[in-house]
């Protein structure tokens, strides 16, 4: 020290202490890692160089005193921040080029200075460059790193120090370096650099390509120098790095290997637009690239830049003299982003263009429809295949989207997509880093969720940082979990456009599922599956072969084709699809469609209520723009409903099954809660609630007369267009119990789907549990607002052992070795090897329900804990309705929503060690006497009703419990006796669960018992013994909201309203349900659902069963049903989405009027065809009336007097009843405004004429008195003579077709007189049929 010290004895004392601190850290720091290398240098005389460096440095002989030396260790361990250093830039240079970077980049602020001093070894390593001292080593960029660099201390004048942010993720070292400034050496010696071979001797890159073509055999060595053309990113290949580069001259190409492990360090030395000169080469050729042969860089190989030439302006001159290749290898950034507005232009015209060119015309853009590959492609994706552009481009980069994946943002405008290169390091691309990017491909519009322009490199590009950014990010670093894309893009051979679009999801995904559902690390595996349901991504894409991608000509690559996707391939978020379904449902409303043809007869009090409900379906296939909907399934105990869910919202379901040819029944099975679930198809359904007061059908335009309006969304959906993305555990166990005893158990719950050419659903019948499927997390049941935790889960679940391994396996098997670039490669490798059999295969392999670890991150229920079960089947369900339970549970009393279902327990409550879960029911389960018993379902019960079904098995758990007695019942006694009546009942605990049994011959010997007995409508309607209360199912053929009840008590309303149950209030209606069988017995059932959650589903079209009905006969003996408190109402199949199925399109039976008039006999039937002769008009009435109050309307205004009434508005009305007969009765039919001038024989412009003149007297009524029709009226008035004449004229009097309705009939036999010769007869007759017609068809005479 002292004799280092007494090279400066001219300096100050805090210079002294300075250089001594120097002094310390070249001796403890730097010399012991020397020491091994150069044999060891005297401590004295490194020092004393560092000073002279650091002299250099400033060009004078100061010391730099505010420096402080600083170790990697320090470095590493104490500087969390970003920061830079520089020997050699003043302040306000550093500051002048922060304050440029940071206007460009607003977000971001310059990194601060630090005044440190690295001192240290340059070497090479793994990973690329390093820094080291005897504290450690660190990772370094450089620039353009020389080879003479290798192994040398340097001083390192100009760097930014980049921590990694958050520290410490996967692995990685808590920062980097990157080198600015050229390091200085600090050796003299190693200055002048020994070429260790004949390194002048080296031959043109021409000369060397002549060479090469000749194949000469043996060993010789060559050496060569050129320009570099070309470079690939590193590669790691089983364990082995390398990365070739290209030699150019004019139109000479020297592909060059660089396997040497020693020699792999070169990679950052070597970059497009250098000339480099490379000794003792050797030809060989390449396993991976037949009938090629390149040179390979042998353990002699030496490595010399020459870079001054690139760096040197360029002037006039030379660029003459440059090829067009050459040029544009050269860069600025102006000459980039002119070089892309060029082409986006272009491709702009092009794309507009593109309507009117032909296909063929067009050079670079070949449309061509691609083939349905699935449900979902086929709706709506015309696929485009466009060709990719290569250029070169320079650039800055403007934002990180996602380096996991590779994404960024270059100069604001530019998509850069480097994941089609190993992504390994990428350290140095951070926002304000100035890019040199290389043999990059130009993609315009690859996706509609990036850039409209996208930069794609792939391995024959290269990507250089040639400044590294001067500014930091300000926040957090956005993390991201999408890692494993690139590595899926690789194993898929994805293209461009469908991992932008696996990108985008994986994101969207996470936002909506994370971290509830999936846990954040696996949301990319969800957004591959649906990327597989989609179909979109090619199945016939060459395989990449890295040799060629990398070194042949013309270049070949994935990324040489794109596809530009139109829409079709959005999934929307559940809150988007409902927004959307109800701004649909508004636009698709038209007041006047819903309206009969007679509208424009009816009153305000006729009208509105025909507007009060309609509804509207769309499928989902059939929309443009949606292609799939994702979410949880999940009951709601607030609606009672069945719900897919996302974390933005929640849609209520319509879930029903298919189960044998074709016919469906609602869905049983619990193990769809907690599933994962993507809808491939369904109906989408808006039910719309109007409360209108127009006062005519002339105002429908007018929309302050829409008081009201409501409307309910929710989805239709069948288990067979389910496809599952991640089970629940019970249905984990389902699909591996299924997979044991083959298809057949999958059908019973509608897995097995066997669509051609839907390459997703292959899969779907293999669903195998593979062993190592743990901790899936469900909790099964949704449990909303109930929250069962439990211990984590580890279960080793029951797959066949034998399975093959399926990709997905193999993937999670990486995952645990954690993402080492080999296997990457490998994959790269073994799909470049021709194996597609194995690859398309290997598509299939994933199972579509496969179990998968931790897709669904959610809490797990305790397995190993004790717990009791009561299996029993349901008999009957009651309707979920809000009642008074406060003396049941000791909840909250007041109304909540509650339902009760009888149900056969098949034997005594069981013990068990561990959850059963929904596994098959055990002989123990069902030993014992078969007993009744009454579940009631209270408040967040009641999430187990819309799989509750009637006839089906279920398992009652309560879990954390071994006392069996919470599960038995104890039979009411009996008090004096007087045995209470009833079945004794249990109340349902919110905790507690419920699960599905699968049919195994244990439940099928069960016999059903009488309760649940189904009855036809045709057997309602006829049987005599009918009991009051029945059941009975049917086919909906029309919904009717009937009129509002004057003086309701609304007082129930804020009840409701409290208690968040979504109940519609004055929801009453009268569906028309046809036999299911026979279409046409009908019968009317009115519905009161002003206490009940709202029943979706109820659609005409759609079959439903109607539990515990009243079956009433009407004082005119109609047979018709109404709604009681218990009563249920259960869509057990959809209809066929449209509501004018061909079911109703049907022409209504021809009828005699005798068979019609005496339904004990022939049909009955509420629509029939009679052909009959019209005898005479009974009455003809025709009136204005008022369409407010219904009084009589004159010219001047409504008759009405006591109170007066203002009402400006009236619609002309006729009604004419006349008497008809076939021969087998007689019948009177009634003829409303629409069918009078079709029975008058008059014409529209009679018909509005006759109108026009019944304005001034305001009504008229004619009626047959004899063989005469006569009026109340002036018998003079020209009108009533003409009418008079015309209704008894023989031209009315005529045979026709008449489609009637029957009305109400009058019971009272009539008298009539009889006169037979001299005496008089009182005689009773029957009152005749009395029918309206609601459609006339002249009879065509044949003669
Ligand atoms: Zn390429
Ligand atoms: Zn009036």
């Amino acid at each position: 020290m002292d004799m280092f010290l007494g090279h400066f004895t001219e300096k100050s004392r805090v210079e002294q202490t300075w250089l001594s601190e120097l002094f310390l850290s070249v001796r403890d720091k730097l010399l012991p890692v020397l020491a091994g290398i150069t044999g060891g240098l005297p401590v004295d005389e490194v020092a004393l160089s560092v000073v002279s460096r650091l002299q250099g440095c400033f060009s004078s002989d100061s010391l730099p005193l505010s420096f402080r030396c600083v170790c990697v260790s320090e470095l590493l361990s104490r500087q969390r921040t970003a920061c830079f250093s520089s020997l050699t830039m003043s302040t306000s240079q550093h500051r002048v080029l922060t304050r440029e970077a940071e206007q460009a980049l607003p977000n971001h602020k310059g990194l601060s200075r630090a005044n440190l001093l690295l001192i240290g070894w340059l070497s090479t390593g793994e990973d690329g460059w390093r820094v080291s001292d005897s504290s450690g080593s660190v990772h370094c960029e450089l620039l353009e790193p020389e080879t003479s660099w290798i192994n040398q201390p340097m001083l390192f004048p100009t760097w930014n120090y980049i921590p990694h942010n958050p520290p410490g993720k996967g692995g990685q070292e808590a920062g980097y370096l990157e080198l600015i400034a050229s390091p200085i050496h600090l050796t003299p010696d190693a200055v002048t650099f020994d070429p260790g071979g004949p390194l002048s001797e080296a031959l043109g890159v021409r000369e060397t390509a002549r060479w090469l073509g000749e194949k000469r055999s043996g060993g010789a060595l060559v050496g060569v120098s050129g320009e570099v053309c070309t470079v690939s990113p590193l590669l790691v290949i089983a364990g082995k790095r390398f990365f070739c580069f290209s030699l150019r001259e004019r139109d000479f190409t020297v592909p060059i290997l660089v396997m040497d492990s020693r020699s792999v360090p070169w990679r950052p030395c070597v970059f497009v637009g250098r000339h480099v000169c490379v000794s003792a080469l050797r030809a060989c050729s390449l396993r991976g690239w037949a009938g090629h042969r390149v040179l390979s860089v042998t353990s002699q190989s030496r490595l010399v830049a020459r870079s001054l030439a690139h760096n040197q302006p360029r002037t006039a001159v030379t660029e003459e003299k440059e090829t067009e290749t050459e040029r544009s290898q050269q860069l600025s950034q102006q000459e980039s982003l002119a070089h892309v507005q060029t082409l986006r232009s272009d491709e702009q015209a092009s794309s507009a263009d593109e309507p009117t060119i032909a296909a063929d015309v067009e050079a670079d853009a070949l449309p061509r429809e691609e083939p349905p590959a699935g449900p979902s492609a086929s709706a709506a994706c015309a696929v485009k295949i466009k060709r990719s552009k290569i250029i070169s481009y320079k650039g800055v980069i403007s934002a990180v989207t996602d380096q996991e994946a590779g994404l960024y943002v270059i100069d604001g405008k530019l998509g850069l997509c480097l994941a089609y290169q190993p992504l390994h390091w990428n350290s140095g691309l951070r926002p304000g880093a100035e890019v040199e990017l290389q043999h990059v491909h130009f993609l315009f519009r690859p996706s509609p969720h990036g850039l409209p322009t996208m930069l794609c490199a792939c391995l024959r590009s290269s990507v250089r940082v040639t400044a590294y950014s001067p500014v930091a990010a300000v926040g957090p670093a956005s993390s991201s979990s999408h890692g494993e894309l690139p590595r899926f893009l690789l194993e898929k051979n994805l293209g461009v456009s469908e991992y932008l679009w696996l990108h985008y999801y994986s994101n969207a995904l996470q936002q909506r599922l994370c971290p509830r559902w999936v846990c954040e690390s696996r949301v990319w595996v969800v957004a591959s599956r649906l990327l597989e349901c989609l179909c979109v991504h090619d199945q016939g894409r060459e395989p990449r072969d890295i040799y060629r991608e990398m070194l042949q000509e013309p270049h070949l690559c994935p990324l040489n084709e794109y596809r530009v996707c139109g829409a079709g391939c959005e999934i929307p978020s559940i809150s988007d699809l409902c927004e959307w379904l109800k701004e649909k449902c508004w636009s698709s409303l038209s007041l006047s469609a819903l309206l009969p043809p007679s509208a424009a007869g009816l009153t305000r009090a006729e009208l509105n209520p025909l507007l009060s409900w309609s509804f509207r379906t769309w499928s989902l296939q059939d929309q443009p723009k949606v292609a799939l909907l994702v979410g949880i399934l999940e009951t709601s105990p607030v609606t009672a409903t069945l719900q897919l869910r996302d974390q933005t919202g929640a849609i209520d379901c319509v879930l029903v099954e298919t189960v044998e040819a074709g016919s469906q029944r609602a869905a049983d099975n619990t193990a769809w809660l907690g599933c994962l679930v993507c809808v491939r198809r369904c109906t989408l359904v808006a039910e719309r609630f109007l409360k209108t007061n127009f006062p005519s059908w002339e105002h429908l335009n007018e929309e302050k007369y829409i008081t009201n309006k409501l409307c309910r969304v929710y989805l239709q959906v069948c288990v067979s267009d389910l496809h599952i993305l991640s089970p629940s555990t019970a249905m984990g166990l389902l699909l591996a119990e299924s997979g044991n005893k083959g298809p057949r158990a999958i059908t019973a719950h509608g897995e097995k789907r066997s669509e051609p050419g839907s390459r997703g659903n292959e899969g779907a019948g293999e669903k195998a549990t593979d062993k190592e499927r743990e901790s899936e997390g469900t909790s099964d049941g949704g449990m909303e607002g109930v929250g069962v935790k439990g211990p984590e889960e580890k279960r080793t679940s029951v797959g066949e052992p034998g399975r093959r391994r399926s990709i997905g396996k193999r993937m999670r098997e990486e995952e645990e070795k954690g993402s080492s670039e080999s296997e990457l490669m490998k994959t790269i490798e073994k799909s470049g090897g021709g194996d597609t059999k194995r690859r398309r295969t290997g598509d299939q392999e994933i199972p579509a329900g496969h179990p998968e670890q931790g897709i669904v991150g959610r809490e797990a229920g305790a397995t190993s804990d004790p717990c009791v079960s009561l299996a029993f089947r349901v008999e009957t369900k009651q309707g979920v309705a809000l009642r008074n339970h406060q003396l049941l549970s000791g909840a909250t009393p007041g109304l909540s929503l509650s339902f009760v279902t009888k149900v056969t327990c098949l034997g005594k409550a069981q013990r068990w060690d561990e959850d059963p879960r929904n596994g098959p029911l055990q002989v123990t389960e069902c030993n014992g006497p078969h007993t009744q018993l009454e579940l009631q379902f209270i408040s967040s019960a009641v999430r187990w009703f819309p799989l509750l079904q009637p006839g089906s098995v279920y398992r009652l758990m309560a879990l954390h419990t071994e006392d069996v007695s919470v599960l038995s019942v104890k039979t009411e006694s009996v008090k004096g006796g007087v045995k209470s009546h009833g079945d004794p009942s249990l109340v349902v605990q919110s905790r507690w669960r419920i699960h599905t049994l699968a049919h195994t011959p244990l439940t099928t010997q069960i016999v059903p018992s009488e309760t649940q007995n189904i009855k036809t409508v045709s057997q309602i309607l006829h049987s005599s013994s009918c009991p009051e209360i029945v059941s009975f199912y049917g086919v909906i053929s029309q919904r009717i909201t009937l009129k509002e009840e004057q003086g309701k008590p609304p007082a129930i309303q804020s009840l409701i309203k409290t208690k968040g149950v979504c109940v519609e209030t004055d929801l009453r209606f009268r569906l028309t349900i046809e036999d299911a069988e026979v279409s046409t017995p009908s019968i009317q059932v009115y519905l009161d659902l002003t206490h009940n959650p709202f029943i979706p589903g109820l659609l005409p079209g759609a079959t439903v069963v109607l539990h515990a009905f009243q079956r009433s006969v009407s004082r005119k003996g109609n047979v018709y049903c109404r709604f009681l408190p218990i009563s249920c109402v259960t869509v057990t199949a959809l209809g066929s989405g449209d509501s004018d199925s061909s079911r109703h399109q049907q022409p209504p039976p021809m009828m005699l009027l005798g068979e019609w008039a005496r339904p004990e006999e022939g049909q009955h039937c509420m629509l029939g065809r009679v052909k009959a002769h019209v005898t005479c008009v009974l009455h003809l009435k025709m009136q204005w009336t008022c369409s407010l109050c219904g009084s009589i309307y004159k010219q001047d205004g409504c008759s009405r007097t006591f109170p007066s009434c203002e009402s400006s508005t009236a619609v002309f009305q006729a009604e004419a009843k006349v008497a008809v007969e076939d021969g087998t009765a007689e019948a009177h039919v009634w003829f409303c405004s629409e069918t009078v001038p079709a029975l008058l024989l008059l014409g529209a412009t009679e018909w509005e004429g006759l109108q026009w003149r019944m304005r001034v007297r305001g009504h008229l009524r004619l009626y047959a008195r004899g063989r005469d029709m006569v009026s109340d009226m002036n018998p003079e008035d020209s009108l009533v003579q003409y009418l008079c004449v015309l209704c008894s004229s023989s031209s009315i009097c005529r045979e026709l077709t008449l489609t009637c309705q029957l009305r109400s009939q009058k019971q009272e036999p009539q008298l009539r007189r009889m006169k037979r010769g001299e005496r008089e007869f009182l005689t009773k007759f029957p009152s005749p049929l009395q029918l309206a017609c609601t459609h006339t068809t002249p009879l065509t005479h044949t003669l």
